[in-house]
């Protein structure tokens, strides 16, 4: 059998744009993701979040961060272009830097984004419906950015068929959320719409005090009465935290918090060792609730792994590794399992 060969073609940008939301965008947890790391990469001091039907109807961030200057704003929406990265992979100290959010959101839903800077005299909006990008219209505005995301998938119905209840959907944008807001003590969130009428999480202090303040927001209060303060150092790697002590565990992982330079990571290395860290003092069916930092050289580790930015690689897993487990045992022991606000007070 033979068949003549096809011609081959360059992909329209919206299909390329959607090729991309379909590894960046899950679901809409995972614009919230995008656009709340968009509003603190612009230095915002509040992000207010607003969702209806689970996000997949409308899901709104505000911030008061730096804004847009208004011949930027179509760049913001086009594929590659990023204010974040130049030209070195290696050094990245953003949440962001594939400039794929935006263009990659705007291909699959209706997309406004609205933003103004300091020095410009209106704010500015763009549309993007499917992939159409619209012209840029003056609006009136504060200084910061609105983005605002309707009918999330309607331009990929297969997409949307994988979608989980609206209650399901809604928890995982409050657990992104929670997950950010914790290693940003210092700024105030707010989320409306989710089925648990409201979260608030006031701004405190961007100190040590500030962020225990965050974990106990976060976390509950009975979390930092029944944790140990974690601290170490190895080879110029630093972890920092709290980890809880073994009678105060849950039955499945979901409050593991750890971040490796600020960013929230879900990382299967990091979870082993913390595993491996209390193997002698939980059963196997019982997971430690931890808050645990990594800081390092951003050489020493990559984030560009997977389009959505939650798995890292390191190039000394053995040294991380051994970090964690070391650091949380020595607490476990040092502590006698005293609580970290015992030993404060
Ligand atoms: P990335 O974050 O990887 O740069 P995005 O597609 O998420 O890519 O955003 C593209 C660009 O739009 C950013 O680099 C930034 O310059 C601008 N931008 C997006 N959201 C905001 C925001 N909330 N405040 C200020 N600028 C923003
Ligand atoms: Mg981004």
């Amino acid at each position: 059998m033979t068949t003549a060969p096809r011609t081959i073609r360059q992909l329209t940008e919206t299909v390329i744009n959607q090729i991309a939301a379909g590894e960046v965008i899950e679901r809409p947890a995972s614009v919230v993701k995008e656009l709340v790391e968009n509003a603190l990469d612009a230095g915002a001091t509040r992000v207010e979040i607003a969702t209806a039907g689970g996000g997949l109807s409308l899901l709104r961030v505000i911030d008061d961060g730096h804004g847009i200057p208004p011949d930027e704003i179509p760049l913001a929406v086009s594929r590659h272009c990023t204010s974040k990265l130049s030209d070195d992979i290696h050094a990245i100290h953003s949440l962001g830097f594939r400039g794929e959010a935006l263009p990659s959101i705007g291909s699959v839903s209706r997309l406004t984004l609205r933003s103004r800077t300091a020095e410009a005299d209106s704010a500015n909006e763009i549309t993007v419906d499917g992939g159409k990008v619209g012209p840029v219209r003056p609006v009136a505005a504060n200084r910061g950015t609105t983005v605002e995301v309707r009918d999330l998938f309607y331009a990929t119905p297969a997409r949307l068929k994988f979608m989980k209840s609206e209650r399901a959907e809604s928890s995982a944008i409050t657990d992104v959320i929670k997950r950010i807001a914790l290693a940003y003590p210092d700024v105030r969130f707010s989320l409306t719409g989710t089925d648990r009428s409201s979260t608030e999480f006031a701004a405190v202090a961007p100190d040590g005090e500030g962020l225990l303040q965050r974990i106990a927001q976060v976390l509950g209060k009975e979390f930092p009465e029944n944790a140990i303060p974690i601290d170490a150092e190895r080879e110029g790697i630093a972890l920092s935290g709290y980890a809880s002590i073994p009678s105060f565990s849950r039955g499945n992982a979901l409050n593991q918090f750890a971040y490796v330079n600020g960013r929230p990571v879900r990382d299967k290395l990091i979870a082993g060792a913390i595993r491996g860290a209390y193997m002698d003092a939980l059963p196997r069916d019982r997971h430690a609730v931890t808050a645990l930092f990594l800081t390092l050289d951003p050489e020493l580790v990559d984030v560009n792994v997977h389009p959505a930015k939650a798995d890292v690689r390191f190039r000394d897993p053995g040294l991380v590794r051994g970090l964690i487990v070391g650091a949380i045992r020595h607490a476990l022991e040092m502590s006698g399992m005293r609580a970290a606000t015992t030993g404060a007070s």
